[in-house]
């Protein structure tokens, strides 16, 4: 994949803000990216890398920015490593019939966590910044990273994945943190 040489030197790049729960561009659908947003895609990786590394998180999702555009990075390298992906335009094409339930929190909604249950594996399609089409096999914690990020681009939050009961109660006390703060 291409080089990001920002990578080097991240830790002096400035992050870009999250937005937090609840933000209307966090629930739109994204557009997909087309070869005339690749400029602004580019301009704003250094702020997303340097985001998701800060938070720490292992995905960002540009909605999570208040960008529209359907791109995601993730990074789910063991602490210390670092194995950055650009996602432009993913899309899963496959998925086991096998879920499995994992603990999942998301940087847009500070602190909450819930086990979501997901396909267990996924086969992924994306575009490279390259603009090369390629797949990718993923499971366990990359899948289910891929596909908490794939549906930030259509406007889902993990806690969809939860009953209302449960989903009421983590956005209820979400607010109520962000206030206190
Ligand atoms: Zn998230």
């Amino acid at each position: 994949m291409t080089a990001l040489p920002f990578l080097a030197d991240i830790e002096s790049v400035a992050p870009t803000p999250i937005l937090v729960a609840p933000q209307p561009v966090l629930r739109a659908v994204a557009r997909e990216v087309t070869p005339e947003d690749m400029a602004l895609v580019r301009a704003t990786l250094p702020g997303m890398f340097s985001a998701m590394y800060k938070a720490p998180g292992i995905g960002l999702a540009a909605p999570q920015i208040g960008l529209g555009l359907r791109f995601a990075l993730v990074d789910v390298a063991d602490e210390g490593e670092r194995n950055p992906l650009v996602l432009i335009n993913p899309e899963i094409i496959e998925e086991t019939e096998q879920l499995a339930a994992r603990e999942e929190g998301c940087l847009s909604l500070p602190n909450q966590y819930a086990e979501v249950v997901r396909p267990v594996g996924v086969r992924m399609r994306y575009r490279t910044l390259d603009g090369v089409i390629e797949e990718m096999d993923a499971d366990d914690l990359l899948a289910t990273c891929l596909q908490h990020e794939i549906d930030h681009l259509d406007g889902i939050l993990f806690v969809d994945h939860l009953s209302k009961l449960k989903r009421n109660m983590i956005m209820r006390r979400l607010a109520k943190e962000q206030k206190g703060r």
